[in-house]
């Protein structure tokens, strides 16, 4: 099975001032796309050369892993954005964040605060358990949540390539900014 790098859900500079269109070209244009030519040469021959997307998060190791893993999570990545986005959380996951985290800004201060001290490079995620319980996690390179039976709703690429055109070392920024364009509509649909 081949893998394709999917259609960015607007334009490469639909996201300015925030993050330009210098970053989604490089960001998405080449390193998105450089994981998803890497998965296809890598299942070749393998276990996973007919395995979807999912199932090779799920269950791969080393480079078909940390590949496969990058591709979904980009994706998912480019999901959480609108330039429609900011505001916050609706219905179900509004209460879920109110009710677990006390309010809105103490949630956002607590997911800011794990994108912010992740260590190296890697993802901060907001998930769901079975329970409808939420967890933000730190994932180091391309770990994703789904590995320990979570459902993503949310994610913070941290990655020194998703803001360093635009923010150099100022990743509190990026992180700041990167709350004004979450799509809270999908996110909140994930819960
Ligand atoms: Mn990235």
């Amino acid at each position: 099975m081949r893998h394709d790098l999917p259609q960015l859900p607007y334009p490469q500079n639909a996201l300015e001032p925030h993050i330009s269109a210098e970053t989604l070209k490089f960001h998405y244009g080449k390193h998105h796309q450089k994981y998803v030519d890497n998965l296809n040469d890598l299942i070749q021959g393998t276990e996973f050369e007919n395995a979807s997307l999912e199932e090779i998060v799920k269950n791969a190791k080393g480079g078909i892993f940390n590949n496969g893993a990058q591709v979904w999570n980009h994706t998912f990545y480019w999901n959480c954005l609108s330039p429609k986005g900011g505001g916050g959380p609706q219905g179900k996951l509004a209460e879920a964040i109110e009710d677990q985290y006390g309010s809105f800004d103490a949630f956002k201060e607590a997911f800011s605060k794990a994108a912010a001290t992740l260590f190296g490079s890697g993802w901060a995620w907001l998930s769901k358990d079975k329970n409808g319980k939420l967890h933000i996690t730190q994932g180091q390179n391309a770990e994703n949540p789904l590995r320990d039976g979570l459902t993503p709703l949310l994610t913070c690429d941290v990655w020194e390539h998703a803001f360093y055109l635009d923010k150099q070392n100022k990743k509190p920024d990026y992180i700041k900014d990167f709350f004004l364009i979450i799509d809270w509509e999908k996110v909140s649909s994930r819960y």
